[in-house]
């Protein structure tokens, strides 16, 4: 078990949530993967491990981390949302082809916060911004 991991477990221990054998592999899964994986790509993955386990467990566990603060969601319309265990500032690089998502590290924009504040006078929090192109699976390579 990763560090991440462990820490993770820790915190949640600490704000006295029970951690269940299906809790634990569903944050393992999302923090070793890296993936960006959807809830029912995270179902698939450990169903064979837990074949009484439903996809509501799933959803209702990631909407547990996230509520912690341990896991982001990105939004992609209905159930097709994609969990990052990664919530430190990064951006991502999706490929239009496979839906793959990797992470781009670049230093966050945020004097286009202030601008954007500046220009509307809203008080703004955050952004998200994407790149879209083709993975090198997809293009064959
Ligand atoms: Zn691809
Ligand atoms: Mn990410």
């Amino acid at each position: 078990m990763t560090t991440r991991v462990q820490n993770a477990l820790d915190q949640l221990k600490t704000n006295g949530v029970r951690i269940t054998p299906q809790r634990h592999a569903i944050l393992t899964y999302l923090m070793e993967s890296m993936g960006h994986p959807t809830a029912d790509e995270i179902y698939r993955a450990l169903e064979p491990r837990f074949p009484s386990m439903s996809v509501a467990t799933v959803y209702n566990n990631l909407k547990m981390f996230l509520e912690a603060g341990m896991v982001r969601e990105l939004t992609y319309g209905d159930n097709s949302s994609r969990f990052d265990a990664d919530v430190s500032d990064h951006y991502h690089v999706i490929c239009q082809s496979c839906g793959k998502i990797r992470d781009f590290n670049y230093e966050p924009l945020t004097e286009v916060e202030r601008k954007a504040e500046q220009s509307t006078g809203f008080r703004v929090f955050g952004h998200r911004m994407e790149f879209y192109g083709v993975c090198n699976d997809c293009r064959g390579h």
